[in-house]
């Protein structure tokens, strides 16, 4: 049986490898729009922009392990449609590839904002050519404004204070990351931030930028304006589905598919762009982080070979900024209970656990790794005891 991956980054690789572990020796092969191998998205916004790692330590795989997966990569050619029926994905450089089973791994893109792409200096984050861009940018003294309080933003911000920039902080929200984690470890973040001098302007939407050629400001809707040599938007991402217009897939922020992550005969999707019913949450996802892109991986590949397993995972992501390591295990929704239930907020090692209807749903460590995992075994019973919902 042959196997055509569209997207050859963490989850388009990680199938290809499932794939292989799993004993498929047929044909397969990996289309990807970047040219380069499949390389890993986390130390973007990390080691590479603060300049510790140079971007040949991301790539996920070196190329004696790819050759050994014996698969096709053909990169540097986007997927500019599929004809789902016959299983058949077009290039822009006009090869037609076919194959019995494919899987979308397409990823999602950065969110701009208008007005964005006309100014020099104004940056998003998502390729390695962004992060070097950006990166020469980072002199120590320029003034960054980062737009967007979520986890890249405020990743960003972290990187840009430690290389010795004045550094502001802006989005709608009232705290660093509240969407993701809500008020209690939102708050205990603003003070990180302050602490280490990042200015924080929260609680402002973003209504365009200064500048003739090159940004010179970030106006905010309270009238202020922000000064700014450098800007980054990291206002979130959009599925990258537009090459599937008129496949006859279902598109709705991402592919949507079924729980065993199938949007149609033979067609499944994995990683970032995938949106798949989640049978313990009763509803329908789609996750942005590294592990889920390989744990997911692991089942679209079992359910190309002819398996039927359902795929609900327990979510993990982890996030680092300046010297602090924040891993989230489960379902955290800002609503929820949140409760420290280890160390101590004000001394910088604590685990917050969140409850919704007196279940736990998540937990948070922050620089405490081992009682983290170990607390996660709390959302697995909560999970077991309860019916899907
Ligand atoms: C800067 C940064 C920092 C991050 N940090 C963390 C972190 O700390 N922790 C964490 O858990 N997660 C983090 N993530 C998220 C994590 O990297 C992603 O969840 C992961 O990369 C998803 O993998 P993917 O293969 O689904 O998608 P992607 O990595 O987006 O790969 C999709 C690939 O498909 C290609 N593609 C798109 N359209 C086409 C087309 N039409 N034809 C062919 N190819 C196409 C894309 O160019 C890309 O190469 C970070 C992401 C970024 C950008």
């Amino acid at each position: 049986m042959s196997v055509l991956v569209v997207g050859a980054s963490a989850a388009g690789l990680s199938t290809v490898e499932a794939l292989r572990r799993a004993g498929h020796d047929g044909p397969v092969t990996v289309l990807g729009d970047e040219p380069h191998p499949p390389y890993d998205r986390p130390p973007l916004s990390k080691k590479v922009l603060a300049g510790e790692w140079e971007p040949d330590r991301v790539r996920l795989r070196t190329d004696e392990v790819l050759a050994g997966l014996d698969a096709e990569f053909v990169l540097g050619d986007a997927a500019v449609s599929l004809d789902a029926a016959n299983r058949t994905a077009r290039t822009a450089s006009g090869r037609e590839l076919g194959a019995e089973r494919i899987v979308l791994a397409t990823g999602v893109r950065p969110r701009t904002l208008p007005g964005h792409e006309e100014l020099a200096g104004v940056h998003v984050l998502r390729t390695v050519e962004d992060s070097l861009a950006l990166r020469a940018e980072l002199r120590p003294g320029a003034r960054l404004v980062v737009v967007g309080e979520g986890v890249l933003g405020s990743e960003i911000a972290a990187t840009a204070r430690a290389a010795g920039l004045h550094v502001t902080l802006t989005g709608p929200l009232p705290t660093p990351m509240a969407g993701q984690l809500g008020p209690l470890v939102g708050g205990r973040l603003a003070a990180l931030h302050a602490e280490r001098g990042v200015e924080l302007r929260l609680g402002h939407g973003v209504t365009g930028f200064t500048g003739q050629d090159r940004v010179t400001g970030v106006r905010l809707d309270s009238g202020d304006e922000l000064p700014a040599d450098v800007v980054v938007v990291a206002v979130g991402a959009v599925p990258n589905t537009g090459w599937l217009a008129g496949s006859g897939l279902r598109l709705d922020d991402g592919v949507v598919c079924d729980s065993r992550c199938r949007a149609a005969p033979g067609i499944y999707a994995v990683g970032d762009v995938c949106r798949w019913f989640d049978e313990r949450t009763n509803s329908l996802l789609r996750l942005e982080n590294r592990t889920h892109a390989t744990e997911q991986a692991g089942v679209v590949a079992a359910n190309v070979l002819g398996a039927d397993r359902a795929y609900s995972p327990i979510p993990f992501f982890w996030t680092d900024q300046y010297d602090v390591k924040i891993q989230v295990h489960g379902t955290v929704r800002p609503a929820a209970d949140a409760e420290v239930v280890d160390g101590d907020l004000a001394d910088g090692r604590f685990v917050v656990r969140y409850r919704e209807d007196g279940r736990t749903t998540g937990v948070l460590g922050w620089n405490m790794p081992k009682q983290t995992r170990l607390r996660r075994q709390e959302i697995v019973e909560a999970a077991a005891a309860a019916p899907a919902r």
